[in-house]
């Protein structure tokens, strides 16, 4: 099973055109020197980053990329003309690897980042260049080179403020929609349910930040079960985790504690560096039942962990406490930021 965060492609350069064997002709001249131009060089593949997209969706379809190839030398010394250089928009957060060494070759961290993933190939020399004293008549020409071929792994980690995470049905796709302009745009392609959704939420003082929805965390996720694993890798650099909790979850098993306990036994076991983000608990869906029970239920939670970090109950259905959440956010954010 592929995923929209993980794709390999292939890139190459175009190849550089032949060199041109060539002699003037022209009337009256019986032996006219040589004239053959040189190819021009083949069109490079460059990666550029870019927040026009935020998915790595369109390589599921398109995997191979190859520039123009040079066009040859002509004679009266003409040079071919430079194949067109092909550049491949990238999400931001694109972490380009070497498939065959599984080396990092970039992290594509930042907008219009640029990068050179398959030089064109050198373009032949005409045979104008092989004239000498010795030789007035030169034969000899030279192909031009092959562009460089490469495999690469393209990983898209995401670069969001905020990650969510909790169980399937946690609430998750809701809460972002109705803090954020969430792009809705993913929503179009079949493997909505698999790729993280971004949604850009306005806070105060016109501060607006990206929260991420990570589904697909399930119990196991660290082991490889399932395919938590995968989307783990997009909380890696948020800046605050927010731990989503159904407060009245159909399933029993998914209690508001077991389902606190799974879930962070599944950031530990990922990365200490996960572990130790800094992470709220929100408890979703406080509609679904009387404020007062809800409350008191949400604080014995709060109390049986020992949680001491912020922590907050709020329903996407009703917007309980949703302003307040993403004041705090954000206050959180810009307190960051100026740190
Ligand atoms: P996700 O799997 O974590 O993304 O969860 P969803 O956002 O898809 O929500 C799962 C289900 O819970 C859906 O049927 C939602 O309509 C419902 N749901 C989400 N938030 C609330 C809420 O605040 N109150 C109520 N009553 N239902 C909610
Ligand atoms: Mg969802």
């Amino acid at each position: 099973m592929n995923f929209v965060d993980e794709v390999l492609i292939s890139v190459s350069g175009g190849k550089g055109g032949d060199g041109c064997l060539s002699f003037r002709r022209e009337k009256y001249i019986s032996k006219g020197g040589p004239n053959g131009g040189d190819g021009g060089e083949g069109g490079s593949v460059y990666l550029e980053s870019t927040s026009d997209i935020n998915t790595l969706v369109d390589f599921r379809f398109k995997k191979k990329f190859k520039a123009k190839n040079g066009v040859a030398g002509a004679g009266k010394e003409r040079t071919g003309a430079k194949g067109v250089d092909l550049v491949i928009e990238v999400p931001i957060g694109t972490i380009v690897v070497n498939q065959s060494t599984g080396e990092i070759i970039y992290d594509l961290d930042g907008p219009s980042q640029k990068v050179l993933v398959a030089k064109g190939g050198k373009g032949g020399l005409g045979n104008t260049r092989f004239k000498s004293s010795k030789n007035q008549a030169p034969r000899i020409f030279t192909p031009g080179d092959w562009g460089d071929a490469r495999d690469l792994k393209l990983e898209l980690k995401c670069i969001a403020d905020v990650g969510l995470v909790g169980f399937p049905n946690a609430g998750k796709s809701t809460l972002i929609s109705m803090i954020s302009d969430a792009k809705p745009k993913i929503a179009a392609y079949p493997f909505t349910t698999l790729s993280p959704v971004l949604g850009v939420v306005r806070g105060i003082d016109d501060h607006s930040f990206v929260v991420a929805d990570i589904p697909g965390l399930i119990e196991g996720a660290s082991d490889g079960t399932g395919l938590g694993i995968k989307f783990l890798k997009h909380i890696e650099r948020t800046k605050l985790l927010i731990q989503l909790i159904d407060i009245a979850p159909s399933d029993e098993a998914q209690n508001p504690l077991s389902a606190f306990k799974s879930i962070s036994h599944e950031l530990s076991s990922y990365a200490e560096s996960v572990a130790l983000k800094p992470r709220w608990i929100v408890f979703s869906k406080s509609d679904l039942m009387p404020a007062a029970e809800a409350n008191k239920l949400a604080r014995s939670v709060i109390k049986k962990i020992g949680w001491t970090d912020p922590w907050y109950l709020v329903s996407s259905a009703s917007r309980d406490g949703l302003e307040d959440l993403v004041k705090n956010i954000s206050i959180y954010l810009n307190k960051e930021l100026s740190d």
